[in-house]
């Protein structure tokens, strides 16, 4: 075999030497031989040149890769941000047209010429108020009783007719009549006033007011005590959902309006409280039922009448 020259095994060694894994002796070799060869020399230069060009384009390359890496990251992300806004616009759009339907069903449900509409407002202790509105072709009775136990007693009862600025109330436990006019008795006799029901009186006012409550309301269904499907409406954003009430979904006119824990009953004397009870209110209507009897004024004349003029004390007060 041919005899290598030094050269020759030097150059087999550099790879080794620009590691640093040889042991000291051919370091050793190799050091002196470069010392003394400018060929060997150059041929060390040329390896260190490779190796760093070849570390700075596996250096480019996983830069190129962490880069994709992040794109495709931020790409999931923008996806599943899209995905989240389209449903939570769905849900809002949903919400929405279901507002929408309840407002325009109950101004529909409203516009009825005979309605009776039926308050009732559980007190507390046995007892409720109730309130019903008889409504016909423009003139109404409202009756105002309250039941107990021992039975129900009727407190007052109220004619007028719509957009008219004469209110007549007739109490006949005491035998008195007090004849309202003037523009207290006009702003009673409003449609809004004489049909008021909650809630959704607003809503059929404008197109914001029903983007809002879509907005704030949370809507549910249910049947429970009703027998047939209704709308739980709550403001999703009240810490303890205290209030609720419930729409007819044929209607849409509310059939309860509930405000939890409402009343407390407490130890006399004390600030313990015995008892937590709702506050309920409860809404009945009927169509076409209302005859013309139950809006008409009975002959008050056995009774003591009394006149109440507020735009005559207002001139009063303003004069003086
Ligand atoms: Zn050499």
């Amino acid at each position: 075999m041919e005899k290598r020259s030094e050269c020759e095994i030097v150059q087999d060694l550099l790879l080794g030497y620009v590691d640093d894994t040889l042991n000291a002796e051919s370091k050793k070799l190799v050091e002196k031989h470069l010392s003394e060869c400018a060929n060997c020399k150059e041929r060390l230069k040329m390896i260190r040149e490779d190796m760093r060009e070849k570390e700075e384009n596996q250096k480019k390359e996983i830069d190129y890769l962490k880069k994709i890496r992040r794109k495709s990251r931020i790409k999931s992300i923008l996806i599943a941000i899209g995905i989240i806004l389209v449903i939570v616009l769905g849900i809002y759009i949903s919400k929405f047209i279901k507002i929408n339907r309840i407002a325009n069903k109950s101004s529909q449900s409203l516009q009825a010429n005979n309605i009776y509409i039926e308050t009732r407002q559980m007190m507390g202790e046995g007892e409720v108020a109730i309130t019903k509105e008889y409504i016909k072709d423009g003139k109404y009775k409202s009756v105002w009783e309250i039941y107990t136990d021992e039975g129900s007693k009727i407190y007052s009862t109220t004619y007028g007719s719509i957009n008219s600025d004469e209110v007549i109330t007739i109490d006949d436990n005491n035998k008195t009549v007090l004849i309202d006019k003037g523009e207290f008795a006009k702003m009673k006799n409003q449609e809004n006033s004489i049909k008021f029901v909650p809630f959704v009186r607003d809503l059929s006012n404008s197109l914001y007011i029903q983007a809002g409550a879509a907005f704030v309301m949370s809507i549910d269904v249910d049947t429970y005590e009703i027998g047939r499907e209704y709308y739980v409406i709550r403001n999703q954003f009240e810490q303890n959902q205290r209030w609720e009430i419930w729409i007819d979904k044929e209607t849409g006119l509310p059939l309860r309006e509930i405000n939890k824990g409402g009343s407390m009953t407490r130890f006399p004397g004390t600030d313990i409280v015995k008892k937590v009870s709702d506050n309920v209110q409860e809404y009945r209507y009927e169509f076409d039922v209302v005859k013309e009897e139950d809006v008409q004024v009975p002959d008050y004349s056995e009774y003591k009448i009394e006149y109440s003029d507020l735009d005559e004390i207002n001139e009063l007060l303003s004069n003086k």
